[in-house]
């Protein structure tokens, strides 16, 4: 049988990267969405094509009945879940003087309630199994933060907090859970930055490229499965040298 991994926010970027390529691995795929549908719907038929027994469901993970529902749904469809990327993510970047309350709150609510939330399940289900892999999408700024960023840095700070203590709660039970934190992604969270900021942002690569969403995949891959079964409560930065 094969196993059955849920990816959320995999309707688009790097978690559709990730679908695919844990698709083409082998794995059963869940593509998690909140509102996109064309988009996962259209994610979901090329995963199909390597991988027919997958399927999407859309749930908002920052909202608990909704995370609920879904693991109702993984359950009945599956019963059992061997690896969950939590991958959604938001930013709503401005300086702490203009930002909102709800600005805050709604980046960490997604960013990192919703990992919380949705681990929470994925735990139940792993701890009756005694096996499973978490991974939680990070990033470079929750490590050497920045400006504009205070409440996506925060979040993605926390998810570390998040990763090491999970890791630490899960490891006897054969449970892994580790962090991605990737740097500069070509995505469609980081094409709306002005070109000025992303010509800075190159210069600061060693790599001289920007990554793609496929490099998160490859990383992903390798912290899922039995190349890395001695791994866990770490941060593996995918940064192409932005950060040391
Ligand atoms: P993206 O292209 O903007 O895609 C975001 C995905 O998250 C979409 O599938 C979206 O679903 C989903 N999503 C958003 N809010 C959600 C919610 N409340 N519930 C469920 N799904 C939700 O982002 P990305 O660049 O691929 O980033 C993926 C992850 O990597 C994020 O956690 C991001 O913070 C992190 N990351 C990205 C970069 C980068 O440079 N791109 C760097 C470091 C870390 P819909 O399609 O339905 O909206």
């Amino acid at each position: 049988m094969s196993k059955i991994v849920l990816i959320t926010g995999s309707s688009r970027g790097i978690g559709k990267a990730m679908a695919l390529a844990f698709a083409r691995a082998g794995y059963t795929v869940i593509v998690n969405y909140r509102g996109n549908q064309e988009a996962a719907e259209a994610t979901l038929a090329q995963v199909q094509t390597y991988s027919p027994e997958s399927m999407m469901i859309q749930a908002d993970v920052a909202d608990n009945e909704g995370v609920r529902a879904m693991f109702q749904t993984v359950k009945k469809q599956y019963g059992r879940l061997d690896v969950l990327i939590n991958n959604s993510g938001i930013n709503r970047d401005g300086m702490m003087l203009r930002m909102t309350e709800a600005d805050f709150d709604q980046v960490l609510n997604v960013n990192l309630k919703g990992a919380f939330l949705v681990s929470k399940e994925a735990g139940r289900l792993m701890l009756r199994q005694k096996s499973g892999s978490i991974i939680n999408m990070s990033s470079i700024v929750g490590v050497i933060g920045n400006a504009g960023q205070c409440n996506y840095a925060a979040a993605k700070a926390g998810l570390i907090g998040l990763t090491k203590s999970l890791a630490k709660e899960l490891a006897s039970r054969n449970i892994r859970v580790n962090a991605i934190a990737p740097g500069f992604i070509d995505t469609e969270m980081t094409a709306k930055l002005p070109e000025d900021v992303k010509k800075q942002m190159l210069g600061e690569i060693p790599m001289r490229r920007f990554g793609t969403p496929e490099d998160i995949a490859k990383t992903a891959l390798f912290l899922a499965g039995a190349d890395s079964t001695y791994i866990t409560g770490q941060v593996i930065h995918v940064n192409g040298g932005m950060w040391m």
